[in-house]
């Protein structure tokens, strides 16, 4: 690349951003270490009066294990600007009443659905979100029949991989897919990229979808997902971004930049 910054609309961002949604992983940081730039970034945007809010498919965590997180790496976030998959899923469920779930999640995530009944056998919902190295076979094909039971599939996303600090770790996406495959069910998917959920995201900043620009290392979920619906999207060239793969995809994102450090600049601040 001869520039650290790639602009095919630096008018649009420049001028009409009114609000932006920022992914977490891979974007404000990588496991435990914070990508540079990042606590600048959000400082400007803090001091430049542009709200934002924090938008993340991590599922391993509790929403304010996320805050904690994101302040142990120096970086402030109130309850308010943070939307997960985990709390989408249960706001999702509560609008379909007291369903019957079998989650598919770790244990100090699973605590936050206490109000609805756990059922092993012909759950409404079969819940996946991630497990870690705790997928196998049997855990497969007990899904696998409690969908052909008559269960339906939710899942918190569907990403295909994400950057951790040893490399790329394969995501939920594919256990998605297989249990998709085998039942001939499709999942209905909670997280990024369901439109519900950016709506959720972009409502609570006052801004219209158009004026709002989605920043992600996740061409498809954040950009594409983004772009679907009537968001900007900026990818930046860090966490799980791969090169080959960018150029591979039909998705164009409005603007690449190296990092969140180059956002402001991107923005015209
Ligand atoms: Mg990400």
């Amino acid at each position: 690349m001869l520039y650290a910054i790639t602009l095919r609309a630096m008018r649009i961002l420049g001028m009409a951003i009114k609000g932006l949604l920022l992914d977490m992983d891979g974007v404000l940081y990588v496991g435990s270490k914070k990508i540079d730039g990042a606590s600048e970034t959000l400082e400007l945007l803090r001091e430049n009066k542009l709200p934002f809010r924090f938008i993340t498919n991590t599922t391993t965590r509790t929403p304010e294990s996320l805050i904690a997180k994101l302040e142990s790496l120096g970086l402030t976030a109130s309850a308010d600007e943070v939307f997960t998959a985990v709390s989408a899923t249960i706001r999702f469920l509560k609008s379909k009443g007291r369903p019957r779930c079998y989650l598919l999640l770790r244990d100090e995530v699973k605590v936050l659905f206490d109000e609805f009944e756990e059922d092993s056998e012909r759950p409404d919902y079969v819940i996946i979100g991630d497990i870690g190295a705790a997928w196998s076979y049997d855990t497969l094909n007990n899904v696998f029949n409690m969908l052909m039971r008559g269960s339906e599939l939710i899942c918190m996303h569907r990403n295909k991989y994400w950057q951790d600090e040893e490399g790329l770790r394969m995501d939920i996406g594919a256990f998605v897919a297989a249990l998709e495959y085998v039942s001939g069910k499709k999942a209905l998917v909670v997280g990024k990229p369901s439109p519900t959920f950016f709506q959720q995201a972009i409502d609570s900043l006052g801004v219209s979808r158009g004026e709002a620009a989605i920043v992600g290392d996740d061409i498809d979920s954040d950009v594409g997902g983004g772009q679907a619906c009537g968001l900007k999207g900026v990818l930046v060239r860090t966490g799980k971004y791969r090169n080959a793969y960018a150029d591979r995809s039909n998705v164009e994102p409005e603007a690449v930049i190296d990092s969140i450090k180059q956002l402001p600049k991107l923005l015209g601040m």
